[in-house]
């Protein structure tokens, strides 16, 4: 028994322009599981040390994913329900996933405004119904005592790197108890990869505003973690306590192959180092880059802590 990554729906009501799953055109070809599948995998694979991550595509296209969320909690698996959040906007199905068992809601929010994260999923309104989505999700935790994490991840993109403080700066004048901040570099398939002009940066070049975004986080009490992006790219070793490797079910999950065989690129992320990483004494901590990230930059900007 282990952790496992299920995708509940493969279809999409965005089409985020740094989409690791292919957005719309993803699910093109692919049927969705039927819930008998589903329940079959979670018998195979799930017990109650088990991390069980739901994503897709976007989840919550799956009427049947409250009862499909109870049937892995009363395994005893602790479950991440990764969403973009925009039907949760929707304050009974919020209620109905956390009654589920939902342990930790995470959600990326694409921009400070309506305009940077409307443009990024190209959907519009999407912002305002995320930002409902955050509301229903603090309400429940804040008022009605629901026991969940709130993760908020900020995918570091061109459009939006120097907008990563403000995010947090908005989110904290919002919602006063913290969430968890995960800044996360991307990996450059489907979507991204399609898009990526006007997606990809180079993480040194992003650097000093991931640090600046660590700071609005610790300065607003949040709750900071840092992934995909190596600690020799934060530099100064103040910043190295927030990188986290990999600590989520796609770690150890098997590829999907129904998905896998239409769109070969969500076998993303694979994790790589560069030859001269193995001098760096965070080695063994230390995740790398995604492969797809490595194919287009290199590994020129990993260079190694030596002390
Ligand atoms: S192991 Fe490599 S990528 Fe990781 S911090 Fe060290 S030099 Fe950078």
């Amino acid at each position: 028994m282990g952790n496992i990554n299920i995708f509940p729906s493969y279809k999409c009501n965005q089409d985020c322009l740094f989409c690791a799953g292919g957005g719309q055109k993803g699910s093109t070809g692919v049927r969705d599981l039927t819930t008998r599948e589903i329940l079959e995998k979670l018998d195979d694979a799930v017990d109650s040390n088990s991390m069980v991550g739901f994503s897709g595509g976007e989840p919550t296209l799956n009427s049947n994913l409250p009862y499909i969320i109870q049937y892995a909690s009363d395994k005893g698996a602790t479950i991440i329900l990764t969403t973009n959040g925009a039907n949760l906007s929707d304050f009974n199905l919020a209620l109905e996933l956390a009654d589920a068992g939902v342990d930790i809601f995470s959600i990326t929010l694409s921009g400070h405004n309506a305009k940077l994260h409307d443009y990024l999923t190209q959907t519009k309104g999407s912002f305002d119904r995320v930002f409902a989505g955050f509301k229903n999700l603090s309400c429940l935790r804040d008022d009605y005592g629901y026991h969940f994490d709130i993760q908020l991840k900020i995918l570091v993109t061109k459009p939006i790197v120097r907008h990563m403080p403000q995010i947090i700066e908005l989110i904290s004048r919002e919602f006063p108890k913290p969430y968890v901040i995960e800044i996360t570099g991307i990996a450059i398939v489907s979507n991204a990869k399609r898009n990526i002009n006007e997606i990809a940066i180079k993480l040194t070049d992003a650097a000093p505003y991931v640090r600046k975004t660590i700071d609005a986080g610790k300065q607003y009490g949040q709750t900071v973690k840092v992934m995909d992006i190596p600690p020799c790219i934060l530099k100064d070793p103040d910043y190295f306590k927030y990188y986290k490797a990999w600590d989520n079910p796609y770690q150890y999950d098997d590829v999907d192959e129904q998905y896998a065989s239409v769109n070969l690129e969500c076998k993303e992320p694979e994790l790589v180092k560069g030859d001269l990483c193995r001098e760096c004494i965070m080695y063994n901590k230390c995740t790398g880059v995604t492969q797809s990230y490595a194919k287009i930059f290199g590994f020129d900007e990993l260079k190694p802590i030596i002390n």
